[in-house]
């Protein structure tokens, strides 16, 4: 049975009987338009606890004006219809803005991450990991689940948010889960529905550039720069208006050196017409 919940009240009423049935409770964060994506998270959460809670709320405080906040796909009749036929989760809390920021946007405590937070998609999203922490800190609250599920696709932002969980010190285990894609290899994100049929045959260049990368990198090149130009230009020429492509640590996604024996992560942003696409390849 899936029971919706409004408001914290709500939530906190459903999750505090299995909390004091000694139940493990997963939290899966989203901001709806749900995909399989989401649905591996869920299927995640199912193994690793006793209870799946998920979160639809698009949050507004990590957007940027010039964003796509307003245009964000909502789709409450579909995402309903998914999680029911899916059987994977117990509840979903479903906030209004009021709900979450009790004392408006404005006057909103805010959550001011390290530097990290202004590299890689945060330098072209000023403010939106600092938007993402605050919202998925109340959420946290509101849940306080055991484990917090979160998908490598934002890989950014899961380490931002295994950052917050320990720099907090909250009792929680972050899991991070792979990336679903469709056939061609495109990384799914609501945001794909953005792209035009013929922008979407396109799209999957991203990752077989990363791939491309990586694929590299563990052949033995090390000269990272040198991997990144030829995939730069190759978007381009596919029509892509690049942001980033990069080779990070994967632990922490500081700057990779060339003689470094650690886990690499090759990331990468661009826009390809509407949509902004990301997505990253492990080493
Ligand atoms: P979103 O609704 O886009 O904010 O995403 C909610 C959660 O689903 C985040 O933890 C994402 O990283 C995760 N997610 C989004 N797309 C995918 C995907 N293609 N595969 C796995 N997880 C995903």
């Amino acid at each position: 049975m899936l029971a919706y919940a409004n408001t914290a009240q709500q939530l906190h009423d459903l999750t505090q009987s299995w909390r004091s049935g000694a139940q493990r409770i997963a939290l899966v964060p989203t901001m709806g338009n749900l995909h399989a994506g989401h649905l591996s998270l869920c299927q995640a959460a199912r193994q690793i606890a006793d209870r799946v809670v998920t979160t639809i709320f698009v949050n507004p405080t990590q957007f940027a004006e010039n964003e796509d906040f307003d245009s964000y796909p909502r789709t409450p009749e579909e995402d309903d219809d998914i999680l029911r036929d899916s059987g994977l989760v117990d509840s979903v809390f479903v906030p209004a803005a009021a709900e979450i920021y009790p004392h408006g946007l404005a006057d909103a405590a805010r959550v001011e991450l390290p530097a990290l937070a202004d590299e890689l998609c945060g330098s072209s999203r000023p403010g939106h990991f600092n938007g993402v922490a605050g919202v998925v800190l109340r959420l946290l609250n509101v849940t306080r689940p055991d484990v917090l599920v979160l998908g490598e696709k934002d890989y950014q932002q899961l380490i931002l948010m295994r950052w917050l969980v320990r720099d907090l010190g909250l009792r929680i285990a972050v899991e991070g889960m792979p990336t679903c894609r469709a056939e061609d290899g495109l990384a799914l994100s609501s945001r794909n529905r953005y792209l035009s049929a013929e922008e979407r045959q396109r799209a999957p260049v991203l990752f077989r550039e990363l791939t491309g990368i990586a694929a590299a990198i563990r052949a033995g090149e090390r000269d990272f720069d040198k991997l990144r130009q030829p995939a730069i230009a190759a978007l381009a020429d596919h029509g892509f208006d690049v942001d980033y492509i990069e080779v990070r640590d994967a632990a922490d996604l500081s700057r990779a050196h060339r003689d470094a024996e650690t886990e690499l992560v090759v990331l990468g942003a661009a826009r390809l017409g509407p949509a902004r696409l990301i997505d990253n390849v492990r080493v």
